[in-house]
């Protein structure tokens, strides 16, 4: 599975699309927190099967969940609420010393962009060539559809996600970051990688493989 095509590799440099939420810093647990203090719930982090459990099974007005989820995203202190995951920082600024290319790509709303690109840059993660590709809700229904096209249009070698869903639509090697709602088997173009040290190594055998296939 992993001896996939890169194919315009070495010839020109490597990118790779990196979600945000739930992949380089913890959303769901602080969301999910807020949610079972206002609507008091006890739903646990472990039994999030669906990454829309709150809009679909928790017995609240989806609209409610949107506005408490959109509140939080736009309106508090993004570093204080969502903590970065340390290794996801480590590894993504090793892929800069590297020449990689980073992408992200976030199906938060374009309201989003000034609070997303201050909390990347107050980590360090934007390097000259990084755009941060948020979804517009007026040109698409669906993450998915935004995602596919991202990938597509950037020319993404790999992408890091958490949502299956989007894994198994993007024709490229995604690296899917174990997660309550994304259990189950996964279509062979998808890795299940558990941690950030881990897509860190996988990525540098592929590179490796490629450079001594070319020789
Ligand atoms: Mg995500």
């Amino acid at each position: 599975m992993l001896k996939s095509k890169i194919s315009r590799f070495p010839s020109s440099r490597i990118k790779i699309g990196v979600d945000i939420d739930n992949v380089i810093c913890d959303t769901f647990r602080p969301i999910l927190k807020k949610f079972n203090k206002t609507f008091n719930k006890k739903i646990r982090y472990q039994d999030v099967y669906d990454f829309f459990y709150l809009e679909k099974q928790a017995g609240v007005e989806k609209d409610r969940v949107r506005f408490l989820i959109d509140t939080m995203i736009l309106k508090e202190n993004n570093i204080t609420t969502f903590l970065i995951y340390d290794e996801a920082q480590r590894v993504i600024q090793s892929w800069r010393k590297n020449n990689y290319q980073v992408h992200y790509i976030s199906a938060r709303p374009l309201e989003a962009r000034q609070t997303t690109i201050d909390y990347l840059k107050h980590y360090n993660l934007i390097f000259s060539e990084t755009t941060v590709n948020l979804m517009d809700y007026d040109c698409y229904d669906s993450d998915v559809d935004f995602k596919k096209k991202v990938v597509a249009d950037l020319e993404i070698d790999f992408l890091v996600e958490d949502s299956r869903e989007i894994a198994e639509a993007v024709p490229t090697l995604v690296f899917l970051l174990d997660r309550p709602w994304n259990k189950g088997r996964l279509k062979p173009h998808i890795k299940r990688v558990y941690s950030w040290p881990q897509i860190k190594r996988y990525v540098g055998k592929l590179i490796k493989t490629k450079t001594d296939e070319d020789g």
